[in-house]
């Protein structure tokens, strides 16, 4: 996978529509055209999608596709973002557009006309002109996403409201029309749920943030995204409990509830919702502190509907302290890393904990997958660490967290890994423990008082040292990232999450996640053990990706991670088996223990009260 050079169908068909190309992910900008047009056939992540199907001659060249190909500037950002997350390079594929396009008009090709029927116009009433269509190549952009149980499913029509009453007005329309709709934050979610034969409702507009810090808390329009809200609420010393960058904040909360490192000590559900307004099923505005508004401790374990499309959430600000930074605590094993962050959270220690697997780290680090095996060996062969756990706090919370920790490894020695991460292979890190090992596991050496200097003069860590890694047309711009103290920095790459949708370069992660007991950390380990086991049965690629405790550390939440190329029929074939057979697996947790939980049963309702699914046992209505 990654970069191909002069194939750019394979490079389209590639996309991850994880959408960090409709963010400005890495402070350099984001695509103008995009930014201009709104829709997501304007943004890369579309663009990818169109290039492939006109390559594929799945579509035929209609107005929109046109303006699409000349909007795009071939300014570059793209490229870099994309790179940085998933090494591939969408440049060449927008190169490709424009030259076919070219080609078509230089061969007096003229474009297909798209008819306007009633609802499209009844549609463009409701949003302008410019903000509904139906037009093949958009329709296009909003079909499919890579998980292998996505059918190609074209909408007829794509809406792009602006504010909670043309949701109300386009929900009333599709009713009386009989029209089935969804509604769509950025797509990456990527189980399918965004596509609908019918409208899809794309929030992409409705941008609007206004803080109230006086009463620690923002309202945030449905098409705020978790990293333009992170921001924002960092410039005004807050921060927000948000996840995946590029998703956008209510759609979030929809989805799945909002669970990160952070929720140790901020939670998740309710606990960060002060509000919400929901436009229902009927086009009725309602919110959530209304007399009409869905109630927050309903919860049965079952799929259950959304309560309507979320047009605007009232957050909770947390406040941000001066002295807040990070820690880094190896293990070798999963019991004592889950016990360690277990601990923690039961005496209240730390703003964000996570047990995280040394795949997730090795990717995530890394810019390059050839470095991120280099960075799994280190950690797994070199240093012996499997598990490591991510404590962040303030000065009083990371001291408590050195006291209970076996040994440390601080935010430098994190850093000059990162940076001299190209000198690893060059025996950089064996030559400086050799000799230094007493009876304990190597990575005990390393987190010695006065290893950082050695480290980086062993490996030349530095963000020239880094960037040579990367293609030769991109090291100046990773020269200039790396400079920036924030791109190594445990505690603000957790803040805004920037490399997280790294885990996917590899390929397509579909991902499960579970609330579980902490009371016996062998839950945990089963879990891991059989999810393993059955992606190894699958001949897929798979792995813990983290775990973070809940509740005083009574609860935790964990991510178990399959890998696919979702371009590959076959491995798309092992990965539906895998799915299907994970169904049953999920079943069988549950069977085991009651206190498990899949996440699919708080689908559509992530504004509910936590204490309703974490105790869902509990709950009189769930009595027989
Ligand atoms: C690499 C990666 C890592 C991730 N890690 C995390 C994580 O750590 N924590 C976490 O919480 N999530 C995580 N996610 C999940 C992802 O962030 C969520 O699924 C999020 O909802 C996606 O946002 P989106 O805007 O792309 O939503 P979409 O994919 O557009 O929509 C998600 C769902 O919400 C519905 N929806 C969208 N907008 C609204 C609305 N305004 N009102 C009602 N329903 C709506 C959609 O119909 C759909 O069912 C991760 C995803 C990826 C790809
Ligand atoms: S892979 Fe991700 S960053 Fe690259 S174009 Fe697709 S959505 Fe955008
Ligand atoms: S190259 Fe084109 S698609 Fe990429 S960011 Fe620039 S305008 Fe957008």
């Amino acid at each position: 996978m990654n970069s191909h050079e002069n194939d750019p169908l394979r490079t389209a068909r590639e996309c991850r529509h994880y959408a960090m190309c409709k963010i400005d992910c890495l402070g350099t900008g984001v695509c103008p055209s995009g930014s201009r047009n709104h829709y997501v056939s304007h943004y890369p992540q579309g663009m990818m999608d169109i290039t492939a199907a006109l390559l594929e001659e799945r579509i035929p060249v209609t107005p929109a596709l046109l303006d699409i190909a000349d909007s795009c500037t071939l300014c570059g950002i793209c490229d870099l973002q994309c790179h940085f997350v998933t090494g591939l390079r969408p440049l060449e594929v927008f190169r490709e557009l424009k030259a076919r396009v070219d080609l078509f008009r230089k061969g007096g090709g003229e474009p297909e006309p798209v008819p306007e029927d009633d609802f499209l116009r009844e549609l463009r009433r409701i949003t302008g002109e410019p903000f509904s269509t139906s037009d093949p190549a958009h329709m296009m952009a909003y079909a499919h996403d890579p998980c292998p149980i996505s059918a190609l499913t074209l909408p007829s029509y794509v809406t792009l409201p602006e504010n909670t009453r043309q949701v109300s007005r386009i929900v009333r329309l599709c009713r009386r029309e009989g029209v089935e709709w969804s509604v769509r934050g950025n797509g990456s979610s990527v189980m399918g749920f965004v596509l609908s034969p019918g409208l899809v409702i794309d929030t992409a507009r409705m941008k609007t943030i206004s803080f109230r810090t006086g009463d620690r808390s923002v309202t945030v329009g449905a098409g705020v995204s978790s990293m333009e809200l992170q921001r924002e609420a960092l410039d005004r010393g807050y921060r927000v409990n948000t996840a995946e960058p590029s998703a956008l904040y209510c759609a979030n909360i929809m989805c799945s509830g909002i669970f990160s490192l952070f929720s140790s000590s901020c939670g998740t559900g309710l606990d960060n919702i002060l509000d919400a307004e929901f436009v229902d099923d009927e086009g009725n505005i309602v919110h959530l502190s209304g007399p009409d508004g869905p109630n927050p401790c309903s919860f049965q374990r079952r799929p259950s509907p959304a309560p309507g499309i979320c047009t605007r959430a009232v957050v909770r600000l947390h406040p941000v302290c001066e002295d807040e930074s990070a820690v880094a605590v190896p293990f070798e094993s999963m019991e004592a890393a889950v016990e360690y962050a277990r601990e923690l959270n039961k005496r209240d220690i730390g703003l964000g904990i996570g047990v995280l697997g040394t795949e997730y780290l090795g990717t995530f680090l890394a810019p390059v997958s050839s470095l991120s095996a280099s960075m799994r060996r280190l950690f797994r062969k070199d240093l012996g660490i499997e598990y490591m756990v991510l404590v962040l706090g303030n000065r009083h919370h990371l001291a408590a967290a050195r006291d209970m920790a076996p040994c440390v490894l601080e935010q430098g020695i994190i850093r000059a890994v990162t940076l001299g991460m190209p000198s690893l292979n060059r025996s950089g890190i064996s030559s400086i423990l050799k000799g230094m090992e007493g009876g304990e596991a190597p990575y005990h050496t390393l987190a010695q008082p006065g290893m950082q200097p050695l480290l980086e003069a062993a490996l030349n860590s530095s963000p020239e040292n880094l960037a040579s890694a990367v293609d030769p047309d991109l090291r100046d711009a990773y020269r200039k990232l790396y400079r920036r103290e924030g791109m190594t920095d445990i505690l603000q790459l957790n803040s805004l999450r920037v490399i997280s949708s790294r885990m996917g370069r590899e390929g397509h992660v579909v991902a499960y996640i579970f609330y579980v007991p902490l009371d016996d950390p062998g839950l945990s380990l089963k879990i891991h053990e059989e999810f393993s086991q059955l992606t190894q049965r699958n001949g897929l690629r798979g792995d813990f990706g983290f775990l973070t405790p809940l509740e005083r550390g009574s609860m935790g939440i964990l991510e178990w991670d399959m890998y696919l190329d979702h371009t590959d029929d076959r491995e798309v074939k092992k990965g539906q088996k895998a799915m299907a057979e994970a169904a049953e697996m999920i079943q069988g947790f549950h069977n085991l223990d009651s206190r498990i939980l899949w996440i699919g049963f708080v689908f559509n309702r992530g504004y509910t009260r936590k204490e309703s699914f974490l105790h869902s046992g509990s709950l009189l209505s769930n009595e027989q």
